[in-house]
């Protein structure tokens, strides 16, 4: 039984005043805006829409509150961060925040239904995808022109093939995470969503530019951006352009065969092939590509993920972060473990504990071994096998040095695994078209794990993804669906381009 999947009463400190961005959705009654962007009188119309993991501290321009960040979490409802995200402070020098946006739970989720504040919904009843359901709806009703999400396993590509809106992750470490409350470190990072690419590259140009965040210990540093851009005739925002001049020509775009797989539904993969034919028109190859780890990702994803997860919100103790409706500990629960329980017991989802306790579990000494080192080696067989198809190389890793021991030898070859093959990889974004909120409320976890099967293995290797709508021949309404093209490392501005032609 999924909890949360029913939206509470709006409560509205100021009755007389109807939020503008909700005002479109049902009357107000699924909402995918948190409850306190209601209180802001001076919301603008228009603008940016914050996933509500981005810590922010001013509020709308003539306001003197601050606007909380809750993750969609009882646990942080009251929370107010002193400082605020670095790409949000960015971002909001060129575009007002409209408000932010309801989401999974600590972004734990492929439907935004695990939300303490009512799910997400589209307007024709189905899923808006997740974690960043709330900005993708924000942006498919144009209520914003640009939202904030984040993408640690597809939490912005799915939510935007479900809407019908363009949703990029770009490549891990290249845009700052300062601010964004962490899921799993190593897959995090900041996404954009938008009603074109174009208006995304826009965005990312901006924040881009921004270069290093050095309070992020996770931001790429000076010295290997300059890398990753040297003699791959520019890595920057102007080799997007050099592309488009060019237009598709020349670009070789690899078709993954494990891709299509039984599950797929029929229509997604006819609007696959004719999107293979559509470049094929505009002047580029589509080759068939093999990406045999690709099975085995989704498990890896979800011990990873979790693991990294369970470190992460243990911090949550009803002390550092406030304690939402516990009672003060008492002088027999000197030692806390009673705050501690309640306040975790009390306040996290139901989605959130199946994390804490899958990744305590596959973290603890007897099954560490079985499970999360497993899963990091198939996450190298993934990387390896995006390397292996991409004609560019991957700039973060070493040339390797084989031993050839047998023959007396050791010798340093160049990282490239195997013959130059492509540019790009396209592939549907998710292997069905947005189920409606009745369906997902009687998928089992593990149903819901299955959309991310796409996603995951971009995140797992760090590239660049951008989901761009796709037309399907389906039943009509809510019949939308994504076409992902997966770039290498680093190769964010051509992927742009490319996906541009695409769109
Ligand atoms: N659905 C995936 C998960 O629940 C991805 C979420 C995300 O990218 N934040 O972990």
């Amino acid at each position: 039984m999924l909890r949360g999947v029913r939206s509470r009463p709006l409560k509205l400190r100021n009755a007389s005043y109807t939020c503008p961005i909700c005002a479109s959705l049902n009357g107000g009654q699924r909402r995918y805006i948190n409850e306190y962007i209601h209180k802001q009188k001076d919301a603008p119309r228009s603008g940016l829409a914050v996933k509500d993991n981005f810590v922010t501290s001013r509020s709308f321009p003539s306001s003197t509150d601050s606007i909380p960040t809750t993750c969609a979490s009882n646990i942080l409802r009251n929370y107010h961060s002193p400082f605020e995200a670095t790409v949000v402070s960015h971002l909001r020098q060129h575009v007002p925040i409209a408000g932010k946006t309801n989401m999974d739970e600590f972004g734990m989720g492929s439907h935004s239904t695990h939300t303490s504040f009512g799910a997400v919904a589209q307007a024709s009843g189905h899923s808006a995808g997740g974690s960043s359901g709330g900005s993708a709806v924000a942006v498919q009703n144009g209520d914003v022109e640009i939202a904030l999400g984040t993408d640690t396993g597809g939490s912005v590509r799915l939510p935007a093939a479900y809407t019908g809106v363009v949703g990029y992750k770009p490549s891990y470490g290249m845009l700052s995470r300062w601010g964004v409350v962490p899921y799993a470190n190593s897959l995090d990072t900041v996404g954009l969503m938008a009603k074109s690419v174009g208006k995304v590259r826009e965005a990312w140009e901006g924040l881009y530019a921004a270069g290093h965040d050095e309070r992020d210990p996770t931001s790429l540093g000076d010295g290997a951006r300059e890398r990753c851009e040297s003699g791959r005739d520019g890595y920057g925002p102007q080799s997007g352009e050099k592309l488009s001049q060019k237009g598709l020509k020349g670009l070789i775009f690899g078709l993954p065969l494990e891709y299509n797989i039984a599950e797929l539904d029929p229509a997604i993969r006819d609007a696959w092939i004719d999107t293979a034919r559509k470049l094929q028109s505009l002047g580029a190859r589509v080759i068939p590509v093999s990406l045999p780890s690709t099975r085995h990702a989704l498990s890896a994803y979800y011990v990873i993920a979790p693991a990294e997860a369970s470190s992460n919100l243990a911090k949550y103790d009803g002390i550092r972060y406030g304690q939402p409706g516990v009672p003060n500990p008492t002088q027999s629960d000197a030692g806390g473990d009673v705050l501690y329980s309640e306040t975790r017991g009390n306040n996290f989802g139901e989605e959130v504990k199946r994390r804490i306790l899958l990744g305590s579990y596959t973290l603890s000494s007897e099954a560490m071994d079985n499970y999360f080192i497993q899963a990091q080696k198939v996450r190298r067989l993934v990387q390896r096998d995006f390397d292996r198809v991409f004609r560019l190389r991957n700039p973060l890793r070493e040339p390797e040095t084989f031993d050839l021991s047998e023959m007396d030898e050791t010798i340093q070859l160049e990282n490239k695994l195997g013959p130059t093959e492509v540019d790009f990889i396209i592939c549907p974004t998710a292997p069905t078209m947005p189920p409606t909120l009745e369906e997902v409320e009687k998928q089992t976890s593990v149903d819901s794990y299955m959309n991310d099967v796409f996603t995951v293995p971009a995140s797992l290797a760090g590239l660049p993804a951008v989901s761009v709508p796709m037309s399907v021949k389906g039943d009509g309404v809510g019949d939308n669906a994504g076409l992902q093209v997966i770039g290498q490392y680093w190769d964010d501005a051509r992927l742009l381009f490319a996906a541009e032609q695409v769109q």
